[in-house]
């Protein structure tokens, strides 16, 4: 049989395959139709690759790339359009809280009462992440023994996550950026730490940005673990002032009940740092919920 006589009967066969994949029956319609997708690719592969003399035992196709379940899910919320902020309460029942609640975030913190604020006692410390880029935003999962203490109570960093731009505004100031530090406590109660990013010296990229920024995977949805460790502490701000209030996850379903610390000092990050997480969230801020008479304390001093 001649190469080119073989490569015909190949790409048959591939033709047929591909026709014949169709999505598993339980499947739901927005799925994108892997199989056929995949074995396209494949098809286009082939075609670009040369036939050699006796590569007839070649098996047909390298075994498919086993379909995480996160990165194969539509997206089934977002932050425009009909999956918008608007439409989350109905988009899933356990989303309710996001159009009915009373304690949402984020807010514009004004009027804060100015007190003599605990310190928060954060306990960071170098140590391993991964980072992962989950269709909404970019986040970093960090090895377990990071945590905070305040009000008598431990938390454990679990993750944290930007926003571009800030969520919350101060005084109605919105920032560049704005770093979400998620803690949660022995009994499942959650407080986040925001940490307003603001572009500050072009020459003097931060440097834990610049770490997270330089593991970013090539593909959403595969997290990829540094082989670096991360020193949290370095994103902190020198004055550990804060606004603090009682709000809600900014992202479905908008859980309440969360304790919220935004730090009042901005961190800086150069123009070029903030250039690479613009080009893959452009905007995945939530707008401002109502304060609805929600106290907000604030640390003594400060600008
Ligand atoms: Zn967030």
């Amino acid at each position: 049989m001649s190469g080119m006589r073989k490569r015909l009967i190949l790409v048959a066969c591939l033709l047929a395959l591909a026709a014949r994949a169709e999505p598993p029956k339980e499947t739901p319609k927005e799925t994108p139709q892997e199989p056929v997708e995949v074995l396209r690719q494949r098809l286009a592969e082939r075609l670009a690759t040369p036939v050699q003399g006796q590569a007839s035992v070649r098996p047909a196709a390298r075994p498919a790339r086993p379909a995480k379940a996160e990165a194969a899910k539509p997206l089934r919320w977002g932050y425009t359009g009909d999956v918008g902020p608007q439409h989350w309460a109905e988009l899933a029942p356990e989303n309710k809280l996001c159009a009915v609640g009373t304690r949402q975030s984020p807010i514009d913190i004004r009027d804060g009462l100015a007190v003599d604020l605990e310190p928060i006692t954060f306990d960071y410390r170098p140590g391993a992440f991964s980072v992962l880029d989950n269709g909404r935003t970019i986040q970093v999962d960090v090895a377990p023994g990071n945590g905070l203490t305040v009000m008598g109570r431990r938390y454990e960093l679990q993750q944290f996550h930007f926003h571009r731009p800030s969520e919350e505004r101060v005084n109605g100031k919105q920032f560049d950026m704005v770093a979400h530090l998620v803690h949660r406590d022995a009994q499942g109660r959650l407080a986040v730490v925001a940490v307003l990013l603001e572009r500050g010296r072009d020459d003097q990229p931060h440097p834990i940005i610049q770490t997270v920024w330089g593991n970013l995977p090539l593909e959403k949805g595969e997290a990829l673990a540094a082989q670096v460790p991360l020193d949290l502490g370095q994103l902190l701000p020198q004055d550990r002032g804060y606004y603090t209030y009682m709000g809600s996850l900014t992202t479905p379903p908008c859980s309440e009940g969360v304790l919220w610390m935004v730090m009042r000092q901005p961190v800086g990050l150069s123009g070029q740092q903030l250039d690479v997480f613009a080009r893959l969230y452009p905007m995945n801020a939530r707008p401002l919920q109502a304060g609805s008479g929600r106290l907000i304390k604030q640390s003594l001093g400060g600008p």
